[in-house]
């Protein structure tokens, strides 16, 4: 039989106690941060492809890479391991990890003729604790060969700890470096009027739920968030879109660049490899 253990705090008396569900979750926990760990020393993290598209013209534009973990004999999906890195600080070695992973795809798909369209990848905002981010990402690219205008740097809005003007230095480092920036899940968050005054990104991708959401509401937000990018000259791409009448809605709006599982959802290397040898997906 189980017994309950706990300890004594040395500065106080407070007891806290471990019961066996909290003891078997905390092993968990560990276990999967070594797992990680080891994961990221064997290069079992792998970009996926998700393609962007033209509205009108149906011909793929540019794509992002998500990352993919290949753990005893599973496909991990980033929530599973993406919030434990967020935490113990170890995301920004995943991210310059897929960020080299591009890179080298990349430079393969040129080498063997293949056009090949900007490429996005996620960088989490707990990276702006390193003030050198935008220096290893330029040594990056650079030790790979490949053109900089190929590769676009991907930031969430979320909100934490970090000032929106450690942002806006970030982003301007990585505009005197050469490089694009698009703020990911735009909308989501309260700050994100503010976050378009004070920095300058190249494109704003617009959060899914106001895709999703047909409601009058959010159509008159998302009909203004189109406009204002016109207004401040910034590109717009439409997330998470699904369905063929939020494609043809998102065309009246103005959208040029639409991402969504209507279109492909993240393929591994060899598929993006076909998708971009046949880069024109069929009028339906
Ligand atoms: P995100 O950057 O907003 O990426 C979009 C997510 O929505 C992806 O989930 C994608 O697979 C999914 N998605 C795309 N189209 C559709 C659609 O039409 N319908 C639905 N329901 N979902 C769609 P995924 O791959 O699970 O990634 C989740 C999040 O994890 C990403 O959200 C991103 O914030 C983060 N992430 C993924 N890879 C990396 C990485 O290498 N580094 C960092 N820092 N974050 C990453
Ligand atoms: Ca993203
Ligand atoms: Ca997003």
């Amino acid at each position: 039989m189980y017994t309950p253990k706990f300890v004594k705090s040395k500065d106080s008396d407070d007891i806290v106690w471990l019961t066996k569900d909290l003891l078997d979750s905390l092993a968990e926990r560990k276990k999967l941060e070594s797992d990680i760990k080891h994961g990221l020393e064997n290069g079992e993290f792998k970009p996926y492809y998700q393609p962007k598209v033209n509205t009108k013209t149906r011909k793929l534009c540019g794509m992002e890479a998500l990352s993919r973990w290949s753990h005893d004999g599973k496909l991990m999906p980033p929530g599973s391991y993406i919030p434990i890195m967020e935490f113990n600080d170890t995301i920004r070695l995943l991210d310059l990890h897929i960020l080299k992973c591009v890179c080298s795809d990349i430079a393969g798909w040129l080498k063997e003729g293949i056009e090949v369209p900007v490429t996005s990848v996620n960088f989490s905002r707990r990276n702006l604790a390193d003030p050198d981010l935008p220096g290893k990402i330029d040594s990056v690219v650079r030790a790979s060969g490949i053109p900089k205008d190929l590769i676009e740097i991907e930031v969430t809005e979320t909100a934490d700890e970090f000032s929106i003007g450690d942002l806006s230095a970030f982003v301007d480092e990585l505009h005197k470096l050469g490089y694009k920036v698009s703020i990911d899940d735009f909308g989501s968050a309260s700050s994100s009027l503010t976050l378009l005054r004070e920095v300058s990104f190249d494109t704003l991708k617009i959060d899914k739920g106001f895709i999703d959401n047909s409601k009058m509401r959010d159509l008159a937000i998302l009909t203004y968030i189109i406009r204002l990018a016109e207004e401040i000259d910034t590109d717009i791409v439409a997330e998470g879109v699904e369905q063929q009448k939020q494609v043809e809605l998102l065309d009246k709006l103005g959208v040029d660049v639409i991402q969504g599982y209507y279109f492909d959802k993240p393929l591994p290397k060899a598929d993006m490899s076909a998708r971009l040898k046949s880069p024109v997906y069929a009028l339906n």
